[in-house]
């Protein structure tokens, strides 16, 4: 398995790697990574300085490096829905993954409405469709043990910066690039803080 591109909210920039002192507004990001989905923390100095890339920079949002207890962002389904989306364009098998544990979050929020599950010649697939994708989606399941289920799980919290279980519906915090709409997603260490900024 590749690196872990995806790490938990991080205490510094990504770029200068100046630490985020207790309550410091920054950016963070999720980039589509050639071999899995990234999240970018960055400064605000460096986040508007640097250069822009629509095709790879997925969502951001502006945050705070939280003062005190953890703060929790509401899940925004229709970034997630996006996400997951996007995240079935990509055949690197860590993309497949995430985006399997994401459909079943999203199946299990009513986000995207199950189709069937199929087996055929050993394997099993989720088919999903939502209802301005009505084109049935079809994900192989990745074959996992629990160790490893969990490990995924964690990734995709430390990349949405939100935690799946606790969500609420609610306030906007990210921004899909040419999504219709949006709102927040977040996390333990950081809270959100002003409304989205789009993207592209
Ligand atoms: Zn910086």
């Amino acid at each position: 398995m590749a690196d872990y591109a995806i790490r938990k909210p991080s205490e510094a920039c990504f770029a200068c790697e100046a630490p985020f002192e207790k309550g410091q507004e920054h950016f963070s990001a999720i980039l589509l990574e050639e071999q899995e989905p990234a999240r970018r923390d960055f400064c605000v100095a460096c986040f508007d300085g640097r250069e822009r890339d629509p095709e790879r920079e997925f969502a951001f949002w502006k945050t705070r490096r939280t003062v005190g207890g953890p703060e929790r962002r509401p899940v925004d389904f229709n970034t997630l829905r996006e996400l997951f989306f996007r995240m079935a364009e990509s055949h690197a098998g860590e993309y497949q993954k995430l985006c399997y544990l994401l459909g079943l979050v999203l199946l299990r929020k009513r986000v995207v409405k199950l189709e069937e599950f199929v087996t055929e010649q050993g394997r099993d697939y989720l088919v999903v469709s939502t209802k301005n994708r009505p084109e049935p989606l079809r994900l192989e399941a990745p074959e996992l043990v629990p160790a490893e289920f969990e490990e995924l799980r964690d990734k995709l919290k430390a990349l949405l910066d939100v935690d799946l279980e606790e969500e609420a519906p609610g306030t906007s915090a990210a921004v899909a690039a040419g999504a219709p709409s949006a709102s927040g997603a977040a996390g333990d260490e950081a809270e959100s803080e002003a409304a989205p900024d789009a993207t592209a």
